[in-house]
C-alpha cells in the first residue's frame, strides 16, 4: 500500500513542532512523542496496515484545536483526525510525517433536548453512550455500528456509519442534525442545527462521510427517536445462502421494511454459535435476523407474511424470540460474529460493498466461486436488508504471499460488487483500503471534482492525505490541466 512519501523537511523540525504544540495544548502530557506510546495510535481496524504517527496531540478544547490545526497549516504539517480508531478501512492510519488528532477527550454529553427529540454531544462520545443517556426515558439512537460499544460519533459521522436499525431508520447522515467543525485553516463553522433542512447548499450532508478530509468535527446534534412499543426478532434458516439472499429481496418487495435484517453463512453462525450460545441452529447453510418493532399487532401480521415468504424461498427453520432475552441472545451473536470469526483463523479482512439486493443470490454465489478460486474461506454476516455485504476473507499473515492473495480476492469482490450495479463502500469508507479501486467506479473526471470539492475546505491538501483519493492533485492543478509534450504538471505531487 502506498503512502505518500513522508516530508523530510517536517521530519528533521520534529523537535521544534513537539515544543511549540505543547505551548498550545494547556496539558503538555497531551503531546505524545515518544515510541513507546505512540504505537497506541500505529493502527485503526485494519491492522495490517500500521504506521507509526511522528506525533499524536490530544486536546481538549475547540480553541486548541483551532490553534493546532492553524499552527500545523503554517508548517505545512498533515494532520489526521482520530476517534476511537476502529475504522475498517485504514480511514484513521496515521502518517510518519504527520501529526495524529485524537477526539477522545471530547467525550461529554452537552444537551438532551427531549422537546426537539436530539442531542448535542462532543464528537468522541461513543455511539453506545448516546442511546444509554436517554434510554431509562424511552429514547434511543438509532443508527447502531456492531462497534456502538467503542466507535465515536465523531467517526461515525465520518465514516456516515450504519448499523442494523438502518434499514428503516436511515444512515448517520439521516440522523444528524447538525455539526460544529474546524477547517484546516482553524476556522471554526456550523452546519445544521436543531432544525430541519436550512436553505443553501447541503454542507452537512458533504461532511457526513467525508473521512477526516474536510475538516475535524468538534460537536454534533443527533435526533432521537421514542423507543418502539413492541421488538421481536425472527431466525430463519435456509440450506443455502442463494435461497437467503433471494428471501431478503422478496420481503422488502412485499412492502415490508423490518427493523433490521442481517444474514450470517454456515462459518459465522458456528464461530458465533460457539463464542456467546445466541441460540442459532447449526443445520443450516444460511441464516436471516429479521427485527420487527412497532404495534404488536403489526408485528404478528408481518412476522406471518414473513414466514410464508421465507417458506416460498425453501426456508427450513423459522424461530421468534419468545423475550427480551431471547431477542437480545439473537442479537449478541450477530454484534459478536466479526470477534468470533476472529477466533477460526489467525487474520481476517473484513470487505464492505453494496449491491442491489435482487443481486444478492448471483453475488453471494459468485464469491463462493472465487473462494475456491483463490483458496481462502470466506465468512459472511452483513446487513442483508441494505445489500451491505461484509465478506470477511480469512487468512494467516505469517504465510508469505497470503495477505497480498487476499487483497487480490477481496478488490475482486468490490469490482463484482460495482459490475452488478453497486458501490464500493456501504458504511465503513474508502480509507487507504478501497482507495486504488475508485477508478473502477468514478471517472477521472468524477473523482476530480470530488477533489475540487476537497480543495474548497482544504486547499493544501492538509487533512488526512493518501486516503480516499487514487491520485492527489493539487487544487491549482485541477483548475485546469493542460500537459505538454506528455510531461506530467507537478510532477513533484506523489502519485499513487
Ligand atoms: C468489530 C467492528 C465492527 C464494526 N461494525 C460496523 C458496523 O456495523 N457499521 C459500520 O458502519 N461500521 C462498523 N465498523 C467500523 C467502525 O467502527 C466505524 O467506521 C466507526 O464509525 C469508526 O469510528 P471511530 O470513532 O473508531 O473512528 P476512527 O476509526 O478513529 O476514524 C475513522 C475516520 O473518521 C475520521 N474521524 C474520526 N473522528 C473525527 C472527527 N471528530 N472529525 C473528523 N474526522 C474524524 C478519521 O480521520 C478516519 O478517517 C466496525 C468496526 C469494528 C472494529
Amino acid at each position: 500500500m502506498l503512502m505518500p512519501k513522508p516530508n523530510q523537511d517536517v521530519l528533521a523540525k520534529r523537535d521544534y513542532l513537539v515544543t511549540e504544540l505543547r505551548r498550545i495544548v494547556a496539558d503538555s502530557e497531551a503531546v505524545i512523542d515518544d515510541k513507546d506510546d505512540l504505537r497506541a495510535f500505529e493502527c485503526d481496524g485494519l491492522s495490517a496496515y500500521r504506521q507509526l504517527p511522528m506525533i499524536a496531540v490530544l486536546p481538549e478544547t475547540v480553541e486548541e484545536i483551532s490553534e493546532i490545526l492553524t499552527f500545523c497549516a503554517a508548517e505545512g504539517v498533515n494532520v489526521v483526525p482520530r476517534g476511537a480508531g476502529t475504522s475498517l478501512s485504514g480511514g484513521a492510519l496515521p502518517l510518519a510525517d504527520g501529526v495524529l488528532l485524537g477526539l477522545g477527550k471530547f467525550n461529554k454529553i452537552l444537551e438532551i433536548d427531549y422537546e426537539n427529540r436530539c442531542m448535542v454531544v462532543q464528537p468522541g462520545v461513543t455511539n453506545l453512550a448516546i442511546t444509554d443517556a436517554v434510554k431509562a426515558d424511552g429514547f434511543y439512537y438509532a443508527p447502531d455500528p456492531s462497534s456502538q460499544i467503542a466507535c465515536t460519533i465523531g467517526g461515525n459521522i465520518a465514516e456516515n456509519s450504519g448499523g442494523v436499525h438502518c434499514l428503516k431508520y436511515g444512515l448517520t447522515t439521516n440522523n444528524v442534525l447538525g455539526i460544529e467543525m474546524v477547517t484546516m485553516a482553524g476556522e471554526v463553522i456550523r452546519l445544521g442545527g436543531k432544525h430541519l433542512d436550512a436553505e443553501g447548499y447541503d454542507l452537512l450532508g458533504v461532511i457526513t462521510g467525508s473521512e477526516g478530509l474536510l475538516g475535524v468535527i468538534t460537536e454534533v446534534t443527533v435526533k432521537i427517536l421514542a423507543t418502539p412499543e413492541h421488538v421481536s426478532a425472527q431466525l430463519i434458516g435456509f440450506p443455502s445462502s442463494e435461497q437467503a439472499g433471494d428471501c431478503v429481496g422478496k420481503i422488502i418487495g412485499a412492502g415490508i421494511i423490518p427493523a433490521g435484517m442481517e444474514m450470517m453463512d454456515r462459518y459465522a453462525i458456528h464461530a458465533a454459535e460457539e463464542f456467546c450460545q445466541a441460540g442459532y441452529p447449526l443445520d443450516v447453510e444460511a441464516l436471516l435476523i429479521v427485527e420487527l418493532d412497532g404495534p404488536k399487532v403489526e408485528i404478528e401480521h408481518y412476522s406471518k407474511k414473513i414466514d410464508e415468504i421465507a417458506a416460498a424461498c425453501g426456508a427450513t427453520v423459522s424461530r421468534t424470540s419468545q423475550n427480551e432475552a431471547e431477542r437480545m441472545a439473537f442479537w449478541a451473536g450477530r454484534k459478536a460474529a466479526f470477534p468470533a470469526v476472529g477466533r477460526i483463523s489467525p487474520d481476517y479482512m473484513c470487505m464492505d460493498g453494496t449491491i442491489p439486493r435482487s443481486q444478492l443470490p448471483k453475488v453471494l454465489k459468485r464469491m463462493g466461486e472465487l473462494s475456491e478460486q483463490y483458496g481462502l474461506r470466506v465468512a459472511n454476516v452483513f446487513h442483508a436488508g441494505d445489500g451491505n455485504l461484509h465478506p470477511l476473507i480469512l487468512f494467516d499473515a505469517n504465510i508469505p504471499g497470503e495477505l497480498e492473495r487476499c487483497e487480490e480476492f477481496g478488490a475482486d469482490i468490490l469490482k463484482l460488487c460495482v459490475e452488478v450495479g453497486g458501490v464500493l463502500t456501504g458504511e465503513h469508507g474508502v480509507g487507504i483500503e478501497k482507495r486504488d479501486l475508485m477508478g473502477e467506479m468514478f471517472s477521472e473526471e468524477d473523482l476530480k471534482q470530488q477533489q475540487r470539492l476537497k480543495c474548497a475546505f482544504d486547499p493544501d491538501g492538509r487533512l488526512n492525505p493518501g486516503k480516499v483519493f487514487p491520485i492527489l492533485h493539487r487544487c491549482a492543478e485541477l483548475g485546469k490541466m493542460h500537459v505538454h509534450n506528455g510531461e506530467l504538471p507537478f510532477p513533484d505531487i506523489p502519485r499513487f
